[in-house]
């Protein structure tokens, strides 16, 4: 089973153990984000070292206001590194705006622009913004667009008739998510993954505290159990969608 996106250098314990807990559990790869100035060298490092972790580059929107000629040559820089297999985190947040509106676009689309440009997948965040963030997709996508911590559940037709992958997390398991939780068994099997957002949105029976790549074996069971089939099936199913839509090797 993989964690299809994570921030193992931000969670608490030191990588190595997060690690060693999360292959404990059953996770054989984990993409772990590098989305800032500071997360990309990080995340580059454990990638390096571990034959088992997946990176990232990109600039998270929170992030957005330090977008700049100067960040974009870094992030290309980090994206043509060997083991980095998209661009992301990007997209809008209008929930949190950590980064004026402009700001945000402007990255986003400078992202989107790198992904068609290096043929790699966009790892899109979106919260609070999901027409502006279609809007922008719909016409700038690159070829693949993973949905993280899937939430647009009224798009969700559309993400669908795209081709978009839509990736849960931990707060598909909250007893509140039930639109959520609806779309989750909607989303056809080629397009299913799931996260853990890793060191937040922990599932249940961890909500509440620091999340780790090893729950997403929660969320895993719990979208098994929505979606009426066998955990280890769809555990399969999502390890081949995320060599697919990762291009992993
Ligand atoms: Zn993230």
């Amino acid at each position: 089973m993989i964690d299809t996106h994570t921030h193992v250098t931000s969670c608490r314990d030191d990588s190595a153990e997060v690690l060693a807990r999360a292959r404990a559990a059953g996770v054989t790869r984990v993409i772990t984000i590098g989305s800032s100035l500071a997360e990309m060298p990080t995340a580059a490092a454990l990638a390096r070292d571990h034959a088992d972790v997946f990176t990232t580059a990109g600039i998270h929107p929170h992030a957005a206001d330090t977008w700049s000629p100067a960040t974009e040559a870094v992030v290309r820089h980090h994206a043509t590194l060997p083991r980095c297999v998209a661009i992301g985190e990007t997209g809008l947040d209008w929930f949190r705006m950590h980064a004026p509106r402009e700001a945000q676009v402007r990255a986003f689309r400078g992202q989107l622009e790198l992904a068609r440009d290096l043929s790699l997948p966009a790892v899109i965040h979106c919260r609070d913004a999901d027409d502006d963030c279609f809007a922008i997709l719909r016409d700038e996508a690159p070829a693949t667009v993973v949905l993280h911590c899937f939430a647009a559940t009224r798009h969700l037709d559309e993400a669908i008739e795209r081709g978009w992958y839509c990736s849960f997390a931990g707060n598909l398991t909250y007893p509140s998510a039930t639109t959520l939780q609806d779309a989750a068994r909607r989303v056809p099997d080629h397009l299913v993954l799931a996260e853990t957002d890793a060191p937040y949105l922990a599932p249940v029976p961890h909500r509440g505290r620091p999340n780790e790549p090893a729950y997403v074996m929660h969320t895993l069971l719990y979208l098994a159990s929505l979606r009426g089939c066998d955990p280890n099936e769809l555990a399969t199913q999502i390890d081949e969608n995320a060599r697919v839509a990762f291009n992993l090797r």
